[in-house]
């Protein structure tokens, strides 16, 4: 039996390939994917030819993904042939000394997984424990596919140490940036969305942001955005959700004294920001940086979905058979999609 992968080559190079179904092995689970929600990363990825820490070429790649059980090796007692499931795209060792803290996001092991852009996926024993979730009756593939990149939110929002209705800006209204403004609707925050396209200003509304703020790309805004905080001093969190140095300066100048500021989006290695020290210094302001999710986030961002706490539905543009993946990230970066929802079987 032989099924369909698309593989990265290098920098903007798909190629899909037909290889044979891999069978599990002991401890191990094989799934079905029902549905790929393409993401950002995804777009870094196909352009850049890879990732520091995630991928080497020629690879599979796509980490986000709701499927089916298809089989099961042996020893497996949890999952049974049928069985609905999210899994996640890393496995921590539960054995270093950050597992050990609970912060399995910085797992000195951390294990990563890709491949969702293809009609099956073979998931190792490590993942299968620790890192498999059951998608509750009545959810939607492409809904419960939005699980990873939600647990990457909800882990941010812990960081916040946010009190309750706390006035929030978000700057970036990508999937990541609107998925804060559901996550923190839902928690009771208030929420100001910044971002230079008015139509993502529009999503980010209806998923709760009370205020929108229509700023032009490239930072120097922090003054402009501060207008709109409920305290002229600022707001009591800024997040950045874009991965921009300009705007990483932005949130640090737009929060005011005590507030934190949570630098969420990835900048390009090698990339410094200046920051205004007396600021930092006498408003005793918190930067805090930012990465990934812990099986725990993963389990929480399921629910989450599950109980439709926020439209999350509104963040999947289109969808798409898999051979029209290139068309789907082109779309990305065009800026036309949000997230295209990959359907490996149609
Ligand atoms: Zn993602
Ligand atoms: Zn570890």
């Amino acid at each position: 039996m032989s099924q369909r992968v698309v593989y990265l080559l290098g920098p903007e190079m798909l190629e899909l390939r037909h290889v044979p179904v891999p069978e599990p092995g002991p401890g191990e689970i094989l799934v079905r994917i029902e549905a790929a929600t393409t993401c950002g990363t995804d777009v870094k990825v196909f352009r850049r030819g890879g990732h520091p820490r995630m991928l080497k070429v020629p690879t599979p790649f796509g980490h986000e993904l709701a499927g089916v059980v298809a089989a099961v090796g042996v020893g497996v007692s949890r999952w049974k042939v049928g069985d609905r499931v999210v899994v996640g795209n890393s496995a921590p060792c539960h054995d270093c000394d950050y597992c050990h803290r609970g912060r399995e996001n910085l797992c000195a092991d951390l294990q990563y997984l890709n491949g969702a852009f293809a009609e099956m996926l073979l998931v190792p024993r490590r993942f299968v424990d620790r890192n498999t979730h059951r998608i509750p009756d009545g959810l939607a593939s492409e809904i419960a596919s939005l699980t990873e990149p939600l647990a990457c939110v909800l882990h941010g929002l812990e960081a916040c140490d946010l009190i309750r209705s706390s006035d929030v800006v978000v700057y970036g209204g990508g999937p990541i940036g609107l998925l804060f403004v559901g996550a923190l609707r839902t928690a009771g925050h208030s929420v100001a969305l910044a971002d230079p396209n008015e139509g993502r200003l529009q999503v980010g509304r209806k998923l709760g942001a009370d205020r929108s703020v229509l700023i032009l790309r490239g930072g120097g805004q922090a003054r402009e955005v501060r207008r709109h905080a409920h305290d002229p001093a600022g707001f009591d969190c800024a997040i950045d959700a874009t991965g921009v140095s300009e705007v990483w300066s932005d949130a640090a100048d737009s929060v005011r004294p005590g507030g934190l500021v949570n630098l969420f989006g990835g900048c390009a290695p090698g990339t410094s920001i200046s920051l205004d020290t007396y600021r930092i210094h006498y408003s005793e302001i918190t930067l805090k940086g930012v990465y990934h999710h812990r099986p725990r986030t993963m389990a929480r961002a399921l629910e989450m979905l599950a109980a439709a706490a926020f439209d999350a539905r509104s963040l999947l543009t289109s969808e798409r058979p898999l051979e029209e993946l290139e068309l789907a990230l082109r779309s990305m970066i065009q800026k036309e999609a949000l997230k295209v929802v990959i359907r490996p079987w149609h």
